[in-house]
């Protein structure tokens, strides 16, 4: 039974409501790893129809910093929620503002915490090393066992799960990466503090106002709440194992089911 309905049918009325597109990137607006020109061009878009635009990632700040001052958005969400940022024009020249969830004194104490799994991690076994992107991110440490080292066992990987967690950290293993955290932020909280704070916008009356988009499962949370969600078409692939389904549907994957989303977005808000 298909569960999802087409854009194509997504009422006038709802798309004259929007003034927001909160967004995934990887896989929703890129296509097979690579941002391409049409996809680009519909942010521009929707920028010239007067709708912010605002990517919600796990990518690292330094990809947040590239971003909120490149392209055509009105801020960014990175970290997984641990931070957001954007390019404060109200001052001349314009300047790129980093809002972090967590306080000073908690992003210092588990600076000191980081500084300790990462001895003991390395002390333990001394053939892992730390992510190579990891001088580019602030509030999670990614620990290499198998992209440029060789393969680690599963049981090293286990040990190195226990040293996060005995220092509090919450954690999650990737192909390659054992990541680790401290905290309770996620991409939701974060969004709704960015549509309060920085577009004034605030998602418990206006939800009608904001759109998301997104491909995956990890997008969960975000379907759950918003209800204008969409999935691009290569949703599909992930429906089986997933709760929480978007309600529209592109016929398109990825950067191109994007750009599909935005032309009938736009066409059905001039009607
Ligand atoms: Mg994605």
């Amino acid at each position: 039974m298909e569960t999802f309905i087409p854009f194509s049918e997504i009422p006038s009325s709802t798309c004259r409501q929007i003034s927001v597109v909160f967004c995934d990137i990887d896989d929703t607006l890129t296509f097979h790893g690579k941002l391409l020109a049409e996809t680009y061009k519909a942010l521009w878009r929707l920028k010239k129809e007067g709708i912010y635009v605002v990517p919600i990632t796990g990518r690292c700040a330094g990809w947040v910093d590239q971003i909120a001052r490149l392209w055509p958005v009105k801020g960014v969400v990175g970290e997984n929620g641990a931070l957001y940022a954007y390019l404060d024009d109200s001052v001349n020249p314009s300047k790129l503002r980093m809002i972090f969830y967590q306080s000073k004194q908690e992003i210092e104490e588990n600076r000191h915490k980081f500084e300790k799994i990462k001895e003991e991690i390395f002390n333990q076994i001394s053939t892992l090393a730390l992510a190579s992107d990891q001088p580019y991110r602030l509030f999670d440490m990614a620990v290499d066992f198998c992209e440029d080292v060789p393969p680690h066992s599963k049981e090293q990987i286990n040990q190195i799960e226990k040293i996060f967690h005995k220092f509090g950290a919450t954690t999650k293993v990737s192909s390659i990466h054992v990541n680790g955290w401290f905290g309770d932020f996620n991409k939701l909280k974060m969004t709704q503090r960015l549509s309060r704070e920085l577009l004034k916008l605030d998602l418990t009356i206006n939800l009608h106002k904001a759109l998301f988009i997104g491909d995956s499962p990890n997008d969960q949370p975000m379907f759950e709440f918003f209800p204008n969600s969409v999935g691009v078409a290569n949703i599909r692939r992930f429906q089986e194992d997933m709760k929480y389904l978007p309600k529209y549907i592109t016929n398109q994957e990825a950067g191109k089911g994007f750009s599909e989303m935005v032309d009938l977005l736009i066409q059905k808000r001039n009607q």
